[in-house]
């Protein structure tokens, strides 16, 4: 299990405060999860701390962290909102409720519905920090999977590809999405899975130790070239999306040239290119497989140079080239802005000029506290170095947009304040303005339910037809054949939709 000072080791902060708050924040919920067990028999706060240790690692600040080691307070033990603010205030209070309000959006299963529940999912959520600590908290129970019952796995695992991946891919958090995606893989497609790993082994490659020969050559070109920092890593395919690439290619994997890739992280733009020309001179590129996404980024953002290339030894290798900002925003995305430390590059050893750079390539770094301004945890990031695809979530918006309002208030503003997002009893999902009542709801539904609305329930309570609902509301609709819409109802319905059936039906029943 981790402990409190596993974690504190990988805050970035060095103040007192900061480690006193997760050392708080740790030991309070070791105390409310007392006796709580996990399907796997060991201690709640395996999972607890781990996820916790996630977020410090990842370089997610104190309040975050502090926030993710409450997160299953509020909903599992004895503890309340009001001891939540009164020992850790508004803001840690507000992260572990956004939390809490996530676990009840649910997968039921109806694929047509998927966009809205994403939609549902991430306006629950309102701040992006609630949406990190959920992805980890859903990383570390897809880990632990294997101990969950068997009828609870594929819920679990279809919910995670199904909602959690696509929110993971469309914040621009690509390490891990691949992470979650492959974690589930095996329980939603068994079959499919098999096959992959059957195409993999009749391949026979020993893939790590083949990558780990040619980096060797390639760190030793660049070196005598005189490339002053870089870093350099690599990763086989991940076998989700291998999948997806294999049904694409007839299930041919010496066609799938992407399956081994190298990565060459360095400093400046310039280096990029200039990497690219050393590479090019020691292995032979593939033809028509270059790809500028410096020059022409990827719809959600991502920049890098690819090219595929040939090694000696007959390998065929992707080679992806950025600078670390460009590394760091296709890892972690959305996430990288609210970031103290720069996170490691993984699985890599770094230049040995790095040392004479410094600032460069310490992993782990904990020097901020002495040379670096600390950053506030619900961090404003440099609006310079927000990328256009998060800017471009809210064009539907007709406010003028170059104020400086960080992007969490943009998100939350323009991108899913005018809507909300309901739930029929048997899980679709019904998407309605702000304000709508279960009038408006059951018309969206069929005219013919409005028309004949005698009572309705939401979240099983009894209420009245001018309710207004909310996200993630349950709602149950009672038709009655003598039941008639009343002049009344024009007054609280919001939908077109519901005002003109219902003056239709009036003007009849005068008729
Ligand atoms: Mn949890």
């Amino acid at each position: 299990m981790k402990t409190a000072a596993d974690i504190i080791g990988q805050i970035h902060s060095g103040l007192e405060s900061d480690k006193e708050l997760i050392e708080k924040a740790y030991n309070f919920a070791a105390q409310a999860h007392d006796g709580h067990k996990r399907y796997s028999g060991e201690p709640y706060m395996v999972h607890i701390s781990n996820v916790g240790f996630k977020l410090a690692a990842m370089g997610m600040g104190p309040r975050t962290v502090a926030a993710g080691l409450l997160h299953d307070t509020i909903e599992d033990t004895p503890v309340t909102t009001l001891d939540i603010k009164r020992e850790f205030g508004d803001e840690i209070l507000f992260l572990v409720e956004g939390v809490t309000k996530l676990s009840s959006v649910r997968y039921y299963g109806t694929d047509r519905h998927n966009e809205s529940l994403r939609k549902l999912f991430v306006a629950t959520s309102q701040d992006i920090r609630v949406l990190i600590i959920k992805l980890n908290d859903r990383l570390h129970n897809m880990e632990t999977l294997s101990h969950v019952p068997p009828e609870k796995q594929l819920r679990i695992a279809r919910e995670t590809l199904e909602i959690y991946v696509p929110i993971a891919h469309r914040l621009g958090m690509g390490k891990i999405r691949k992470e979650l995606e492959d974690l589930a893989f095996p329980y939603v497609y068994p079959a499919e899975y098999k096959r992959v790993i059957e195409v993999l082994e009749k391949k026979n490659g020993k893939y790590n130790e083949t990558l780990e020969r040619e980096r060797k050559v390639l760190q030793k070109r660049l070196a005598d070239s005189g490339l002053l920092d870089f870093h350099t890593s690599f990763r086989v395919k991940g076998l989700f999306s291998l999948y997806h690439k294999l049904k694409r290619k007839e299930w041919d994997i010496a066609v799938v040239y992407d399956l081994l890739a190298m990565r060459v992280v360095v400093t400046s733009v310039e280096d990029c290119y200039r990497t690219l020309g050393i590479i090019h001179e020691l292995w032979r590129p593939l033809p028509g497989r270059m790809k500028d996404y410096i020059a022409f980024p990827k719809p959600n953002g991502y920049k890098s140079l690819h090219t595929t290339v040939t090694t000696q030894n007959e390998t065929i290798l992707e080679i992806q080239i950025r600078t670390k900002d460009m590394h760091q925003e296709s890892e972690f995305g959305i996430a990288s802005h609210l970031m103290y430390k720069q996170p490691v590059v993984t699985a890599g050893a770094s230049s040995k000029f790095a040392n004479l750079i410094p600032s460069l390539f310490r992993p782990f770094s904990r020097r901020a506290a002495v040379d670096e301004k600390i950053k506030e945890d619900s961090a404003v990031p440099d609006k310079d170095k927000i990328p256009t695809w998060i800017k471009q979530i809210g064009t539907h918006s007709t406010k003028d947009s170059n104020s400086e309002e960080d992007f969490i208030s943009d998100m939350r503003d323009d991108f899913f304040s005018n809507r909300i997002f309901v739930f029929t009893p048997i899980g679709d999902v019904v998407d309605l303005p702000v304000g709508a009542t279960p009038v408006d709801f059951a018309f969206a539904i069929h005219s013919e339910i409005g028309n004949h609305m005698a009572g309705v329930k939401v979240n099983k309570k009894l209420v009245q037809f001018d309710t207004a609902l909310h996200n993630g509301d349950i709602v149950e609709i009672e038709t009655k054949k003598s039941a008639k819409p009343t002049k009344k109802w024009l007054d609280f319905a919001k939908t077109s939709v519901a005002k003109r059936h219902i003056r239709s039906t009036l003007e009849a029943q005068i008729n």
